[in-house]
């Protein structure tokens, strides 16, 4: 049994004191670090959700809060992901996130990131940090100066964009293969929301593929360079979700499945990879009750977290590739057990994966 609901959907999350430690208890949480740096005023905190597979790897955000207590859940919610994530595809880590607190008045950055670097290596790697919203290679650095717990350094010259691109270009294959019994994307018609780093990188390997591209971005130079080098066509930003297509790719943003969309959607499978595409657990059972084939978000679009892993693990690219392959057969068997036992894709990915963490 999983405890607690299944964890794609942030907005289900309570945001409140009183629900915190809670919400550690029932999610099977490991601890929980604090640290005030009294010189620099740094706050941050450390979420280790579990080691059982290895130490936890996941990202340090460096944003503002309305309230520590945001924070904290923001980064519990987030370690959570990350054991999910990387016990979805077999790394040998477990889950951890950590937060430090941005101010809204001046700092001294560098100085933040020293304190950060000799609080992680306090937990003697326990946990391992990296990239995330608001933090970059030169922090890392800082970092690294303090402990060699960091899996993103800017010597490793590492933009994990084109792995993760390619872990979606397997699990959209294995949707496919799944829905269409067919291994080939020749003539398919992907509709892409979002031409970022992974949405740009996902469209060229679709379009040497054979597949035909509908995108939408909100910038439009994106969308223009797509028509010019891919033959895309394009369609508004509001309309992409509901164009007549094969396989919807949601590339941009959370929560995009959603009592709304889900309603309009044309295409039987989707497989894109933005975080949190389910906006709650329910359209998850929704999707399935319409026939249409999910391909889990944290799963497909774990070949960034593979890239990042490799870094620390000292795994070559050649064992990355490979390593991303295999989110195919990740999904394969997802979607396998999703038909044999009529549960949604969602529901399958949190049992398989809590089943090889808790095992
Ligand atoms: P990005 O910021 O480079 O790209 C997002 C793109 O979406 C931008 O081009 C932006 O203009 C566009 N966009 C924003 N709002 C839009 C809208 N309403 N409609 C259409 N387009 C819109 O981000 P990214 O690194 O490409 O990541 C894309 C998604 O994948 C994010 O949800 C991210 O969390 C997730 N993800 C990324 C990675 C990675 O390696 N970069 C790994 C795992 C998950």
């Amino acid at each position: 049994m999983i405890s607690g609901e299944l964890i794609s959907h942030p907005q289900e999350i309570p945001l409140c004191e009183q629900h915190f430690l809670d919400y550690a208890k029932t999610r099977d949480f490991g601890d929980l670090h604090f640290k005030i740096d009294p010189k620099t005023g740094m706050l941050a905190i450390i979420a280790i959700h579990n080691t059982n597979l290895g130490p936890a790897l996941g990202g340090c955000r460096f944003i503002e809060y309305p309230d520590i207590n945001s924070a904290i859940v923001d980064a519990m919610r987030l370690a959570r992901g990350m054991s999910y994530k990387a016990a979805s595809v077999g790394l040998p880590l477990g889950g951890g996130k950590s937060v430090i607190i941005k101010p809204q008045k001046n700092f001294d950055r560098k100085a933040y990131f020293h304190a950060f670097g000799k609080f992680v290596e306090e937990l003697n790697g326990r946990y391992i940090t990296a990239l995330d919203s608001g933090t970059e290679l030169a922090d890392m650095d800082i970092i690294y100066e303090h402990t060699k717990h960091v899996a993103s350094l800017s010597a490793s010259n590492g933009d994990p964009s084109q792995y993760t691109a390619l872990g979606v270009l397997r699990g959209l294959e294995a949707a496919v293969q799944h829905k269409f019994q067919t291994e080939s994307l020749e003539g398919l018609t992907v509709a892409i929301q979002g031409l970022g780093h992974v949405g740009m990188h996902l469209a060229e390997l679709l379009h040497h593929r054979g597949a035909k591209l509908i995108v939408a971005d909100i910038n439009p130079s994106n969308v223009q360079k797509a028509e010019t080098n891919l033959h895309a066509s394009s369609v508004s930003t509001s309309e992409i979700h509901r164009v007549d297509c094969d396989i919807f790719s949601p590339c941009a943003l959370g929560a995009i499945l959603n009592d709304n969309t889900i309603a309009e959607l044309q295409a039987p499978i989707i497989a894109g990879a933005a975080n949190n595409q389910l906006a709650r657990s329910t359209h998850g059972q929704m999707l399935h009750d319409r026939g249409i084939l999910l391909a889990v978000d944290y799963v497909i679009n774990s070949g960034g977290l593979i890239f990042a892993a490799s870094q620390y693990l000292q795994k070559d690219m050649e064992a990355v590739k490979l390593k991303v392959d295999g989110i195919r057969d990740a999904m394969l068997d997802i979607f396998r057990r999703s038909k044999e036992q009529d549960k949604p894709t969602s529901v399958i990915a949190d049992q398989r994966a809590y089943e090889k963490i808790f095992a």
